[in-house]
């Protein structure tokens, strides 16, 4: 167990694809050798230690490097329940320092011609390039803030390079002109709604496309999940296409999981290119939910908030990530997953404020069935100023059974309170019971200030939205908001 890391190392050591100099090879070796005892360093040459508390992230099995994911709890890491999240340990120390304001800036995936590289001679070399032995002398006479300052800003540039530029500030869209149909309801204070259609587990459009006509009329836009639980389905890029052949809107979800920086990128251009104009960005499940072979399960190219960044960026600043002009840039609305369910709302609230900064526009939210608890989430974010800064979809899904009651309450991120489950299991017909506790959560929830709308994840039960809609009263909030909207604007 390395000294300062409050859990066991878990992702591989790197190793350099460049053949280093005898020089290099001996400051590789001294640096593993002391960074590996200290912080447990796999070597990922791109240090972040300095900002993450000294407990290296790089032991999050997801390999994340912008806080935890949506389905961890302090206790557990959900991949593997036997250790504690590593990204709870880092907030908890970083506020113990004083220094959890550092954990809101952005910060970049691995520059992978340093993975595996010693870094001493590099933080050397960069010195030198400041001035070096002049520099620290003219530092070192210089006021205590000064010199601090120039400390911070060394590091800064160190970790934060020119293709990357990561911040804490927020960063609104420049664009004044809606992207989709969806973003221009919701600037107009529309109450909108929207469902989750599974994507085929074949190359038929059939069923698929059945499923969508039910929906047609009582939703403003459909999602398509992107292998959820790891498993492989049609890609959400052709139902997204399917869809816009049927007369909806859809709204693409990204799991950062499947891509490289380089893929995503050419798929949201293709997406804009296509008309698909409202993207969710998510990491994903971790793969080893999956169905064997699993994929690499350890380091990820890119989390969700490092997708929204660059995507962000494409649209408004109008490059690639490798800093390529875009002639013409995408024109998306951007969205984020909230997690309103996380034990620690104060961190999962810090972890949401990255979103919104990096360029989060909507939220959908996970399913909710804790009531109280979505009402926390809400006060925090307001409280944090947020509320006003995001659009926000409560997610609900009637429960369809004790089982999947059951099983929905092992999913990451969802948590179903006690008093539902028992409900659950002395009804007489569960399945209407859940569609009668669904109905419920909506009615106390729509009356809630923040919430823009409503998010259907019935996964293979999309026959039952249509019911929930109308019975609960939502199509005819969405149809009195759009004409109060519709009167606001004429
Ligand atoms: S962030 Fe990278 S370089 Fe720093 S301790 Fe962790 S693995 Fe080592």
């Amino acid at each position: 167990m390395p000294g300062f890391t409050p859990g066991r190392r878990w992702q591989p050591a790197y190793y350099p694809f460049h053949r280093s100099s005898l020089p290099q090879s001996i400051m590789v070796a001294v640096e593993r050798t002391v960074k590996g005892a200290l912080f447990g360093c796999r070597m990922c040459g791109n240090c972040l230690l300095q900002e993450t508390a000294f407990i290296c992230p790089m032991e999050c099995p997801k390999g994340l490097r912008n806080g935890p994911c949506g389905g961890s709890t302090p206790e557990h890491c959900y991949v593997d329940p036997t250790r504690p999240c590593i990204w709870y340990k880092i907030y908890e120390r970083a506020e113990k320092m004083g220094r959890s304001g550092r954990l809101l800036e952005i910060f970049p995936p691995l520059d992978w011609d340093k993975v595996g590289a010693d870094q001493w001679f590099g933080v050397i070399g960069a010195w030198n390039k400041k001035g070096g032995l002049k520099a620290t002398l003219s530092l070192l006479k210089a006021p205590a803030e000064e010199r601090k300052q120039a400390y911070e800003r060394f590091l800064y540039d160190l970790r934060q390079p020119s293709w990357w530029q990561g911040d804490a500030l927020a960063h609104v869209s420049s664009r004044s002109e809606p992207a989709s149909s969806l973003q221009e309801k919701l600037c107009l204070g529309q109450f909108v709604v929207t469902a989750e259609v599974s994507p085929p587990i074949s190359a038929s459009p059939d069923e698929f496309v059945k499923k969508l006509m039910l929906l047609n009329d009582t939703i403003d836009a459909v999602n398509f999940t992107d292998n959820p639980s790891a498993t492989s389905r049609m890609s959400p890029l052709a139902c997204s296409v399917l869809c816009l052949q049927n007369g909806l809107e859809p709204i693409m979800q990204i799991a950062a999981r499947d891509y490289n920086r380089m893929g995503v990128q050419s798929t949201v251009l293709g997406a804009s290119a296509l008309g698909i104009r409202n993207i969710l960005c998510l990491t994903g499940d971790h793969s080893s939910l999956g169905p064997q072979p699993h994929s690499r399960m350890d380091i990820w190219d890119i989390d969700s908030i490092q997708l929204i960044w660059m995507l962000r960026r494409m649209r408004d600043e109008g490059h690639f990530l490798d800093e390529r002009e875009i002639k013409f840039p995408p024109s998306i609305f951007i969205g984020a997953a909230g997690s309103p369910n996380s034990s620690t709302l104060s961190i999962q609230v810090q972890r949401e404020t990255k979103k919104i900064n990096a360029g989060a526009q909507f939220f959908q939210t996970n399913l909710i069935y804790d009531v109280d608890l979505f009402e926390q989430y809400l006060a925090l974010l307001d409280r944090s100023g947020l509320l006003g800064q995001v659009y926000i979809l409560a997610g609900v899904a009637p429960i369809r059974s004790v089982k999947a009651a059951y099983m929905m309450n092992k999913v990451p991120g969802v948590h179903i309170p006690e008093t539902i489950i028992k409900r659950m299991e002395s009804a007489k017909d569960p399945k209407e019971e859940g569609v009668q506790v669904a109905m419920e959560i909506i009615e106390k929830v729509k009356k809630f200030r923040g919430v823009n709308g409503f998010h259907f994840m019935a996964v293979g039960w999309e026959s039952i939205v249509p019911r929930l809609i109308l019975e609960s009263g939502l199509q005819d909030l969405r149809l009195r908001r759009t004409a109060a909207g519709n009167l606001s604007t004429g």
